[in-house]
């Protein structure tokens, strides 16, 4: 998989904490994301319940759009769901607690890459601004150079958990025309169980 960089400039976070309090933002997340929240939370699957929705991705969505989304959504009985982190009522991000993020360490890989966004091509990987992030994000045009190589690194650790996420989904939603569509709950303890089962760590 070939790398190409198509942003440049410069970028320092500068914590201003808007992409975890924006309403347009919603974080989804991979297999790899949901068994770091697990683990994070102790293990407890009815507290990993209460910190994730299920963001419901509309059926008349034409297939276009369906592939234009990054981690492909799972079809449960529940509807066509993504996996994601709860927002409070004023959109914040649950685990936002001003001024900063309160599982930084085991934040999702959305969150990880941030302004940083990668789009997958046949063979190669683009990087991009995540949307609106050039008009929002205080952090661009701050700091040092944007360094190729680490954005490198990101983008292909992202092209392995997303692809790794996405054969799952997919065995998910084979399952589902063909035999039973599990529940959106279901659905989140198969992606944790693959996760428990790859021994925590990214696929290679
Ligand atoms: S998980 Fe952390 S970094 Fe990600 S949106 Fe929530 S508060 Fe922000």
């Amino acid at each position: 998989m070939n790398f190409i960089e198509t942003i440049h400039g410069r970028f320092k976070c500068q914590q201003s904490g808007h992409c975890c309090t924006s309403s347009k933002i919603l974080v989804t997340l991979t297999y790899l994301d949901i068994f770091n929240l697990f683990d994070y939370l102790d293990s407890d699957f009815e507290q990993l319940l209460r910190k994730i929705t299920f963001y419901k991705v509309k059926q008349n969505y034409n297939s276009n759009f369906i592939k234009q989304l990054v981690l492909s959504p799972v079809n449960t009985s529940d509807g066509i769901i993504l996996p994601g982190l709860k927002k409070l009522d004023n959109e914040v991000c649950i685990f936002y607690h001003k001024p900063s993020c309160s599982i930084y360490s085991s934040r999702p890989l959305a969150c990880q890459n941030y302004p940083f966004a990668f789009i997958e091509e046949e063979d190669f990987i683009l990087s991009i601004w995540a949307k609106n992030a050039e008009k929002t994000c205080p952090g661009i045009g701050k700091g040092n150079k944007i360094n190729k190589s680490s954005l490198q690194k990101s983008a292909l650790t992202y092209h392995r958990i997303i692809g790794e996420h996405n054969r799952v989904v997919e065995n998910i939603n084979i399952e589902a025309e063909t035999g039973r569509a599990l529940t959106a709950r279901e659905s989140l303890l198969i992606l944790l169980t693959y996760a428990q089962k790859s021994n925590n760590s990214p696929p290679s």
